[in-house]
This record gives C-alpha cells, sequence and structure tokens, in this order.
C-alpha cells in the first residue's frame, strides 16, 4: 500500500558521506511534494530484508548505491532497457505489479560531461578505472557517445568477463564503432594515450580522502591536453583532482553526475518533470555542502 506521502530513501554501505539526501529533499520543497527521504545503511547479506521493509512499508522507491548496483538485479522483476543493457540498478520503483529497476547513471554521466569533451569522444581514447556498477555506466554512456576507444584498468580480473559482455551488448545495440582493451590497474605504467580518464573507483572517497587511485608518478604522464573525470563527489576536491592541478589538468569532480543521476530517479518516482530553475537551486544546495565540508 503506497502512503500519500512520497517515501524514498538510499541503500549502500557504507552511507554516511552520501548527499542524496540534500538533493531529494531539495527537490520536494521545491516542488511542494510532501514526503521525506532516508538513509538505509545496509551491509551485502541484508539487502533482500531491507528491500522488503521499505516495499512494504510504504515507500514509493530508493536510489541503490555501492556495493548494491550488480547484486540488487535478481530481486526486481523487471528492468528497464537501459538497466537491462548496463546490468546495474540505481533506482527502483516499487510498483503494485513489482519491483523495477532504473540506471539513471548513465545519463547522469552523459549529461554532467563537458560539452566540448562530449564532442571530442568519436576521436578520444579514454581510460576507465574500476569495473563496478559506475564503471558499467560510464562505458555505456560513452558507447553511446560513439567514443573512439575505450581501456578499462580493472583490479580484479574476474569481473573483465561480465564488463566485456555489457561492452558486446551495449555496442551491439548502438552499433558504435567502440574498442575496449582491459588490463589490470596495477600494470598500468603511463597514462599518455588518453585523454579523458574517469575515476570510478571510491579510492579518495571520504573518510580516506589521502588516497588516490593513480600514482603521483602516473599522473605526471598524463597528456597535457588531457582530462580527469573523478566520479566522487566528498570531498568536492579529491587527491586525485590536487594531483593533476599540479599538471595543469583540467578536473571535474562527480557532484553534477549525482545531481542528474538524482533528477532522472526523482522523475520515475514522482511522474512529473522538474523545472531547470529548479535543478539548478538544487545544485546551489549540493555545491554548499560539498564546499563546507572535506568528508
Ligand atoms: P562498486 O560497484 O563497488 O565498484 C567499485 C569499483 O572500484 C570496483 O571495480 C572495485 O574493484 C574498485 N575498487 C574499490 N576499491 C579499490 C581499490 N582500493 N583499488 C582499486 N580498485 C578499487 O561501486 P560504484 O557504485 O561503482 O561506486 C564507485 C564510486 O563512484 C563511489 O565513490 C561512488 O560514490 C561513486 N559514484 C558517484 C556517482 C555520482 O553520481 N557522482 C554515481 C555512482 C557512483 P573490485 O572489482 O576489485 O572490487
Amino acid at each position: 500500500m503506497l502512503s500519500p506521502e512520497l517515501k524514498l530513501g538510499i541503500i549502500g554501505y557504507p552511507l554516511e558521506h552520501t548527499l542524496s539526501p540534500v538533493l531529494h529533499q531539495t527537490l520536494m520543497t521545491e516542488l511542494g511534494i510532501a514526503g521525506n527521504y532516508q538513509v538505509f545503511e545496509t551491509p551485502p547479506d541484508t539487502l533482500a530484508q531491507q528491500l522488503t521493509t521499505l516495499a512494504t512499508g510504504g515507500y514509493r522507491g530508493v536510489n541503490i548505491t555501492i556495493p548494491h548496483k550488480v547484486a540488487v538485479i535478481p530481486f526486481l522483476k523487471q528492468l528497464s532497457p537501459e538497466a537491462q543493457l548496463v546490468q546495474a540498478v540505481n533506482t527502483i520503483v516499487f510498483g503494485d505489479n513489482g519491483w523495477v529497476g532504473h540506471n539513471t547513471d548513465v545519463i547522469g554521466f552523459s549529461h554532467s560531461l563537458p560539452a566540448r569533451m562530449r564532442e571530442a569522444l568519436p576521436q578520444t581514447h579514454v581510460l576507465i578505472l574500476g569495473a563496478g556498477g559506475s564503471a558499467r555506466a560510464v562505458l555505456t554512456a560513452l558507447i553511446q557517445a560513439q567514443t573512439a576507444q575505450i581501456t578499462l584498468a580493472i583490479r580484479s580480473p574476474e569481473k573483465a568477463q561480465a564488463i566485456t559482455s555489457v561492452f558486446e551488448a551495449v555496442k551491439a545495440h548502438t552499433q558504435a564503432p567502440t574498442l575496449l582493451q582491459i588490463k589490470p590497474l596495477a600494470t598500468l605504467s603511463t597514462l599518455t594515450p588518453y585523454q579523458l580518464v574517469v575515476n570510478t573507483t571510491p579510492v579518495g572517497m571520504a573518510p580516506q580522502t589521502e588516497h588516490s587511485p593513480l600514482a603521483a608518478d602516473l599522473v605526471q604522464t598524463l597528456p597535457p591536453n588531457g582530462f580527469v573525470y573523478d566520479l566522487i563527489y566528498r570531498p568536492a576536491t579529491t587527491t586525485l583532482m590536487r594531483q593533476c592541478a599540479q599538471q595543469n589538468i583540467l578536473t571535474q569532480n562527480g557532484l553534477d553526475m549525482l545531481l542528474y543521476q538524482g533528477v532522472a530517479s526523482f522523475r520515475y518516482w514522482s511522474c512529473q518533470e522538474i523545472p531547470g530553475p529548479i535543478i539548478e537551486k538544487a545544485r546551489t544546495r549540493l555545491q554548499q555542502h560539498t564546499s563546507t565540508s572535506t568528508g
């Protein structure tokens, strides 16, 4: 039975540094929608139980984040075409006819890329660090944008098969010319071939803000026109971004991706469009929260 209030939340583990509540509370307030967005720290062995509790407790839906985006799939009745392709879910709608999984990280990432970077993707070689849920979304968005070449640098070789399957499915679906190479993260010896580097690992995320997924001497091998996109948004400037600044390499954090994926999730739950000025207000609120906090 759905509640007249819009009851929403986020499931992940750990979750103490998420800014999703700030975003969704702002959207509800600005749109005049009564409701709330709560944080549910959920260790992997309690995922199924947590979903059932929320679905039977009148929740309209939840965001799913690290480390559950792939693990949640078996519990869902249906996947949107995008989530089916990516094989990762960051948004669930608890409907009367079952739980439906969506992936709004794909649109969140592609909307947040600077226009000049997006336009150059057909001539760009991109390095993605990581092979988890968000790496799948980034890979999908890049293939959809006809990126020339992608190299995935991954920690666990056993993840290569699953992410290659995602690559092949998206490539076949979009008829893109994208080439893929997968290599162990530990064997990366130069970044010179890559015009865009995307960090999809949590390395550097609060509270362990002193870490970087790349050694400082490796960052020094980036080409001068390189661009580094760190999906982390807390802290607003990660150690990786600071290493790049020392080389005058342009960077971006994950705040705009958070904004655009969240707006897309909220559309699924509220069934309404969100006007541009309200999206801008939400961005300002998020910026206030990242700039006043290191973690
Ligand atoms: P995930 O599914 O758990 O994947 C994390 C990936 O990072 C895995 O491939 C993991 O390797 C790798 N990894 C973890 N620790 C590592 C280390 N010490 N060295 C090398 N690789 C490591 O998580 P996710 O959902 O993709 O999220 C990852 C990050 O992206 C988080 O910081 C999250 O906050 C951020 N994110 C931001 C947005 C946004 O809107 N800005 C959206 C999505 C995610 P293994 O495969 O070996 O475990």
